[in-house]
């Protein structure tokens, strides 16, 4: 079977988990290839890959793919889509990865999808379209499919690969190489997951009132292990940083749960939540429209309902 080339995504040497999950969903189409690109890979991140399913570990070792922004590494992959004649190449939904899927359909002449939220037979993706508002079924007519899959739209599930290493050598063009990075700030690791990756997210928005109220959502999250969001109503009045945003113009996430809390659902709120698995609405509002995407609702005070809910989280563990 073809090669399905999945870009790894990695912080300080750690997969991320969202790779875990392309390789998951490549293995059930083909023969699933990561893509190192970049110094620093270990022997946990090789053991990870391959325990996914990685039948071969392409290891482009350049520090040239780091230390310039986006474009190397579409460089890199457009040379092993020739290279290894990939049926296809997934890249996680991210800021950086689509910038990546656009670069590379560009230099391969091939059609690209962005923001799948599910993929299979023939490579046809199920896609979120404007704002998310309309869902779509899509399929690349032209040369190899690449596809930008959201994270958390597949659960990862582990199956052992052969994971047989090949270095890679990559050559840049000028115009690769013509942006480059000259700092990296570390952002402090809190104790939280990543918005983007976790499993859980509970976002407050105007219900929650004020900056201090926001430990009410907080002490929820951490009840569950997840993820703290806000809408732009809760971020524009500074009660959380925007770094936290969910919506249009914010971060969009896919996890298995999201628990809104005094969040109306409005268009733009829902094109960055709307593909979670389950939705739980917390709203002293009946009519708010958030009731018709949610999968549970619960009418009333967040101030209530969500310190009753933590207290009884905490009581099961
Ligand atoms: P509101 O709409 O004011 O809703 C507050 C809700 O809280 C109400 O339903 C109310 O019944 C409920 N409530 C109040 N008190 C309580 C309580 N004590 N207990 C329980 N429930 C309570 N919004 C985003 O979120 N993300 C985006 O990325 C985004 N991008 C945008 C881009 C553009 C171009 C535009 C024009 C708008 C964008 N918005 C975005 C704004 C969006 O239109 C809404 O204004 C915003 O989502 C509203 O946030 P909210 O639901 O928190 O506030």
């Amino acid at each position: 079977m073809s090669e399905i080339l999945v870009l790894v995504e990695q912080v300080e040497g750690e997969v991320k988990k969202v790779t875990l999950e392309l390789l998951t969903l490549a293995r059930t189409l083909g023969t699933p290839a990561a893509v190192w690109a970049g110094p620093g890979i270990t022997a946990e991140a090789k053991a990870r890959l391959a325990e996914y399913g990685a039948e071969k570990i392409y290891v482009a070792g350049s520090g040239d793919l780091v230390d310039h922004v986006v474009a190397p590494k579409a460089e890199l992959l457009a040379q092993l889509v020739t290279s290894a004649s990939a049926a296809a190449v997934l890249v996680a939904a991210t800021a950086e990865g689509k910038e990546i899927a656009g670069r590379l359909a560009i230099k391969t002449d091939s059609g690209v999808i962005t923001d799948a939220v599910g993929l299979g037979e023939g490579f046809v993706a199920d896609q979120s379209i404007f704002g998310g508002g309309v869902n779509v079924h899509s399929r690349v007519r032209k040369g190899t499919p690449i596809v930008a899959v959201r994270p958390n739209s597949t659960a990862p599930v582990a199956a052992a690969g052969a994971g047989v290493e090949e270095e890679v050598s990559v050559t840049l063009t000028d115009a690769a190489k013509a942006t480059r990075v000259v700092e990296r700030v570390k952002q402090e690791k809190g104790a939280r997951p990543e918005l983007t990756e976790a499993a859980i997210v509970v976002s407050g928005g105007r219900g929650v009132g004020s900056a201090e109220n926001f430990s009410v959502i907080e002490g929820l999250a951490d009840a569950l292990g997840a993820a703290v969001g806000a809408s732009r109503a809760a971020t524009d009045a500074g009660w959380y940083p925007h770094q936290f945003q969910v919506g249009q113009t914010g971060k969009t996430v896919s996890p298995q749960l999201y628990i809104a809390a005094g969040i109306s659902g409005a268009i733009q709120h829902r094109a960055g939540m709307q593909t979670a698995k389950t939705i739980v609405a917390i709203n002293k509002d009946p009519e708010a429209p958030i009731f018709e995407l949610a999968d549970y609702g619960v009418v009333g005070d967040l101030h209530q309902v969500v310190p009753q809910l933590t207290e009884e989280v905490n009581k099961r563990k």
